[in-house]
């Protein structure tokens, strides 16, 4: 896809030709929408009080932020003093883990539920825990990447303190049963996390109804700006500050909030939500016809199950292929596509995800992820299985 530009330079016409990019990696970051750009200046420039100080461009900084806790509370059906802002899905991770676990450890229950798919926030800050004297027990996952609510109930013991369980993968966007894992977890009186980082702005969730106690979104996922984030926690939580500071966020979260991306944030999520039907029917639709198109390729298998996934998510393995020389070959042409997760993409081990799943580090090492967007196009779908499908075909040729 090339595009040949004139520029006028002093009396000389240049002739520049523009690779025309294929973003389709958007499980790492997605760009930026107009609307909460736009949003978003004002607090950069002219409105830039800080929420604390109490005259006029205080009371116009705070303003924003209620406005904007309001609406995700709206969105989320929880309680507006329930939304404590972060800078991302880490962050939030790393609070909800934590508070749970220190109130968990004065009662005594030092023991926690998680599965062995979860992003190196949860299992990171989980491997902590563990040298902190915390039995952490990981749930399998099945071949179709799903935790079954049973799992969940057997592994319940009287010192859990803590159940914490992604709602959808990100490296194989396959969606958890939460509302059933939430459910269980109520009944038996256990805190239910969820990392929900990968699902905000494009299934609907609602915390009451899924009985979720505490829950971590990113806006960079969905379209707001990066560094910022919300932790929701229900009012019985006993939330553990992880920095020492201020009385920001109700004691809850110290530092001056970041106004502009809060507000950014819950535009991004406004719009999301409101043309959430319209864009999951156009994602499915984009989703299915890289599934034909892809399937025709001879040896590759679906990582996860594809039924009950997020819509415009997919990952594939194609044998033999190794998946960095994929992704290098499309980028020539083009296309910005993924072999796993961004966060572990320097690693150079084997896709954790993969291998909890089931597959083999072979099979783990030739995958591709694909995670289109609503700005994704169906020329552009048809654009990278024809080079997916030659670039397939090229590595294999070219193979021992
Ligand atoms: N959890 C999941 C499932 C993610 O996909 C990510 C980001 O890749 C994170 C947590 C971390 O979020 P952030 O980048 O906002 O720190």
């Amino acid at each position: 896809m090339n595009f040949l530009n004139q520029v006028i330079g002093g009396n000389e016409i240049i002739e520049k030709v523009e690779m025309m990019r294929i973003y389709a990696d958007n499980a790492a970051t997605t760009k930026l929408s107009d609307v909460a750009f736009k949003a978003m200046l004002p607090y950069m420039k002219s409105k830039y009080g800080n929420p604390s100080s109490i005259y006029n461009e205080g009371r116009e900084a705070a303003k924003a932020l209620n406005t904007a806790r309001k609406n995700i509370a709206t969105h989320l059906g929880c309680g507006i003093n329930e939304i404590i802002f972060t800078s991302g899905g880490t962050e939030s991770d790393n609070q909800a883990i934590i508070s749970a676990a220190k109130h968990g450890a004065k009662e005594n229950k030092k023991h926690i539920i998680s599965s062995a798919f979860e992003h190196p926030a949860v299992l990171n800050t989980l491997e902590t825990l563990k040298h902190q004297g915390f039995d952490i027990t990981f749930l399998d996952v099945n071949t179709n990447g799903i935790i079954k609510p049973i799992q969940v109930e057997q592994a319940i013991r009287e010192d859990t303190c803590l159940v914490t369980i992604m709602y959808a993968n990100n490296e194989i966007g396959t969606i958890q049963p939460i509302g059933e894992i939430g459910k269980i977890c109520r009944e038996k009186d256990v805190i239910f996390h969820t990392d929900a980082v990968q699902a905000v702005g494009y299934l609907p969730i609602d915390v009451n109804k899924e009985k979720i106690d505490m829950l971590s979104l990113s806006a960079h996922k969905f379209h707001g700006p990066k560094g910022i984030g919300v932790l929701y926690a229900q009012n019985r939580i006993l939330l553990h500050t992880i920095m020492s500071g201020g009385n920001q966020e109700n004691g809850k979260r110290a530092g001056t909030e970041n106004i502009p991306a809060i507000v950014g944030m819950s535009v991004a999520l406004d719009e999301c939500r409101k043309n959430m039907d319209y864009n999951t029917e156009k994602l499915t639709r984009m989703k299915k016809k890289l599934i034909d198109g892809l399937s025709t390729i001879p040896d590759c298998t679906v990582n996860g199950t594809l039924h009950r996934s997020l819509p415009g998510f997919i990952n594939f393995s194609f044998k033999g292929v190794d998946s960095e020389s994929l992704v290098l070959l499309l980028d020539d042409k083009g296309i910005a596509v993924s072999a796993g997760s961004a966060c572990s993409s320097s690693s150079h081990l084997p896709s954790h995800v993969l291998l909890a799943i089931g597959r083999s580090p072979e099979l783990a090492y030739s995958s591709l992820r694909i995670s289109l967007c609503k700005y994704n196009t169906d020329e552009e779908v048809d654009y990278i299985i024809k080079n997916v499908t030659d670039a397939v075909n090229y590595l294999r040729s070219q193979a021992p």
